[in-house]
């Protein structure tokens, strides 16, 4: 058994898919160019084969536009100049295919990426892939693709990339990842595909091989390889328990989120793209609290244009039917990259240029985003939110230029919402203590616990072996959340938290009683968010808070809680 972080809850019991890409060692060796051509042409064979199974699978799910990588495969692997080159070596040198493969594959590639010219720089990618795929044909290696996956299976990976993710299809039951904490993306991504995933499992790359059984216990953070039958009873009967609560709390479905003494609060969902909007409503959210908007950027292989994001954003308020639709403006940077965008190197990207630093510096890209949003503001109730506020400069500059694009857009003819709400993350210390001047220029508040927790305690949210300071509970994460709530107040203005927190059932009580107006969560966490609302006093809930605020330690907290919430 080894140990993780349970990051998004569930049990799965299924084979190990290994996502794991071979090693390709190789070794020159004398061959008779007969046999070796043949065993080329083969290999050849295959990679093509290979290649168009895998476009079809794909087409079922991607855009003609994201298929184009596959035709460009096709065409590299079926180019005579690159076959042709190869045959030549094993002819004229006298060597196994494989080696000859390699060699003129890295002579290609040198070539190509030598160019001053994108187009040739992108050829050389598709070298690499091919070949790749053709030496370990060569060697009789596999190469694992999540959308090959046709057996029921957990995946096994060092990490899960958002393109990686979005490759899962129904036979994926879950993950479990070498590195990452609660708060990494693909913890985030398991729990809005509902699948259980345990992440920062070390030596599980290690311990685990391709076939193996497995049983993910994703509510306590363990796995198990190659358990006894009585084990497989055991869990089966949990996953049991698991699927039965889930049913039951869908009676919570249309309930309103009021506690016991008639306060009511909003419960929302995050979301990453327009297909997330599904899961909010079967899940009974009340509105989006996040519209995490990199995603559109990072799933693209340019930055989007203003018409794209438009008819996301469209889509997405029209789906809402008026509800509520919080949309954060592009939070990249970070471990979110693009791979058409040349961040600059640095030693702390978590603390570098990213989110709104970044917009702030190229308005060229910032505008685009925002005059999509503006536009589609007609279609529902937007609001917008600017990620990684420390300063009020900040807030001002953003501000004014979502006001001059508006302007811009109204002299246009364009119709424009008149409500558009403007507001900002709270999500950088700096921002939590200084809330109650913030909170006199923007419309709300947003904690993004996430990254407060990171950079509260300077602590990597992407490393397992720090994560013991991800720490919701500490009494120094309470008070600046308190402090957030109470600025926001002041000035008449909501404050909402799209940080994982909210959606912590022990977390609940002490936010209600903070006085927070909007929780919003991974879709699947909202109906036992109800569940805890529906059951709570707000008044003993403030009776909590202000006690929980003056402990001393997480520990201390969750105690307190525990004790008062069943
Ligand atoms: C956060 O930081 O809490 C947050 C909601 O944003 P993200 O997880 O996307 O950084
Ligand atoms: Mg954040």
């Amino acid at each position: 058994m080894l140990k993780g972080i349970a990051a998004s809850s569930g049990v799965a019991i299924a084979k190990v898919y290994k996502l794991e890409q071979p090693k390709v060692e190789i070794v020159k060796k004398e061959g008779d160019p007969a046999v070796e051509t043949a065993k080329f042409n083969e290999a050849l064979e295959k990679t093509k084969s290979d290649i168009e199974r895998i476009k079809e699978i794909a087409s079922k799910r991607l855009s003609d536009e994201e298929l184009a990588v596959f035709d460009a495969h096709l065409m590299m692997a079926s180019d005579p100049e690159l076959a042709s080159q190869i045959i030549a070596m094993i002819e004229n040198d006298k060597v196994n295919a494989e080696y000859a493969t390699d060699a003129v594959a890295t002579q290609m590639i040198t070539i190509f990426e030598s160019m001053d010219n994108d187009y040739m720089r992108e050829r050389a990618a598709d070298v690499k892939d091919v070949t790749f795929r053709l030496k370990c044909n060569l060697l009789g290696l596999m190469i694992p693709d999540l959308g090959l996956i046709n057996e029921d299976s957990v995946v096994v990976a060092y990490d899960l990339t958002p393109s990686d993710t979005a490759q899962l299809n129904t036979y994926a039951k879950g993950f479990a990842t070498a590195i990452g904490g609660r708060t990494s993306h693909s913890a985030i991504m398991a729990r809005s595909l509902e699948i259980p995933a345990v992440v920062g499992c070390s030596g599980i790359l290690e311990a685990a091989n391709h076939g193996d059984n497995i049983i993910l216990d994703a509510l306590e953070g363990n796995v198990i390889l190659n358990p006894d039958e009585a084990t497989i009873k055991e869990y089966e009967a949990k996953a049991k328990a698991v699927a039965e609560e889930k049913e039951a709390l869908k009676v919570l479905k249309t309930a309103k989120s009021i506690s016991t003494d008639g306060h009511q609060v909003e419960l929302a969902g995050n979301i990453g793209g327009v297909k997330d909007v599904e899961g909010v409503l079967n899940f009974g959210g009340e509105g989006v609290g996040l519209f995490r908007t990199e995603f559109l950027y990072m799933n693209s292989d340019h930055f989007p244009t203003e018409d794209e994001q438009f008819e996301a954003y469209k889509e997405v308020l029209t789906a809402m039917g008026g509800r509520k639709v919080v949309v954060r403006t592009l939070d990249i940077g970070g471990d979110k990259k693009l791979s058409y965008f040349q961040f600059p190197e640095e030693m702390n990207p978590f603390l570098g240029y990213r989110a709104i630093r970044l917009c702030l510096d190229r308005t060229d890209i910032f505008r685009t985003q925002l005059r999509a949003l503006i536009r589609a503001s007609v279609y529902g109730r937007l609001c917008i939110m600017f990620p990684m506020i420390a300063t009020v400069k900040e807030f001002r500059d953003a501000k004014a230029i979502f006001n001059e694009e508006k302007e811009k857009l109204v002299a246009e003819g364009v119709k424009v919402s008149d409500t558009i709400e403007v507001g900002m993350m709270v999500e950088i210390p700096a921002a939590a203590v200084n809330a109650d001047n913030f909170a006199k220029e923007a419309d709300f508040f947003s904690i993004g616990t996430n990254d407060l927790i990171q950079y509260t305690m300077a602590a990597d949210r992407m490393s397992e072996h720090v994560s013991y300071l991800y720490q919701p509970y500490n009494p120094s994460i309470l008070r600046l959340v308190k402090a957030t709530i109470e600025g926001a107040h002041k000035e008449g203005k909501w404050a909402g938290m799209c940080g994982e927190m909210a959606g912590e059932p022990y977390a609940v009580p002490l936010l209600l009683g903070l006085g927070l107006d909007e929780f919003s969560m991974s879709a699947t966490s909202i109906l036992k968010a109800r569940k805890m609302v529906t059951s709570l006093s707000k008044a003993d809930c403030e009776k909590l808070a202000q006690e929980a605020v003056q402990l001393a330690t997480a520990e201390e907290v969750l105690e307190l809680v525990k004790s008062r919430v069943a």
